[in-house]
């Protein structure tokens, strides 16, 4: 691999409203990685950003099982799938990006989780892999060699948007101190699955 062809793109994952503190699906600390995000940004030749949009009523809400609580876990069609507060409705405030986040240099959003039957963590494909969101084929006809992946939740979209990175035979970076976690079993599962695949652990003082 020729590093003078490399191409980086910054990828900002669910930077939302219902993600942040005071949001339906809060993160904690999730709004400290808006000023690392920001400072980051410039160092990218592409940022693009993901943004969970979902139809009221889908099937990763509690609310539409209801002999089931947020945070249960349940078979939807064959896959495991946390049922979580309703969250990220689509043209809801909580579904808008954070204002706060700088949006001039987004190239692109891409939005996930817009199917009713089915919950997309990843930024490229639902988590049964029948539906693309054309990130892949986006960041390929870009030219982009590595990406960086940043935002929240660090243990579930953060998580599987790398690991989806990689398998598209990205060079593909997790930046650590900008993302936060939901729970510390999964994000340390999530730490090893991705170290496991080559997925490449940075700080943003490293950039
Ligand atoms: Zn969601």
């Amino acid at each position: 691999m020729n590093n003078l062809e490399s191409k980086k793109a910054l990828l900002i994952v669910d930077l939302q409203y219902d993600f942040l503190p005071g949001g339906k699906l809060a993160v904690p600390d999730g709004d400290q990685v808006i000023p690392i995000i920001n400072t980051l940004q410039t160092s990218f030749d592409l940022v693009v950003a993901t943004q969970d949009w979902h139809p009221s009523g889908h099937l990763s809400f509690a609310s539409s099982h209801p002999d089931h609580k947020p945070f249960e876990v349940i078979n939807l069609g064959g896959m495991e799938q946390v049922l979580w507060p309703d969250h990220c409705i689509q043209g809801s405030k909580g579904a808008m990006l954070s204002e706060h986040l700088h949006q001039n240099r987004i190239a692109a959003v891409f939005r996930k989780g817009t199917h009713l039957e089915t919950d997309s963590y990843s930024g490229f494909y639902d988590n049964g892999k029948k539906y693309t969101t054309g990130l892949a084929s986006y960041l390929r006809e870009m030219g982009v060699t590595d990406v960086y992946v940043c935002g929240l939740a660090a243990d579930y979209c953060v998580y599987y948007t790398a690991k989806d990175a990689r398998a598209n035979g990205f060079e593909t970076y997790y930046i650590t101190d900008a993302t936060r976690f939901i729970a510390s079993e999964t994000y340390e599962q999530a730490i090893s699955d991705l170290s496991g695949i080559g997925v490449r652990m940075i700080s943003s003082d490293e950039l």
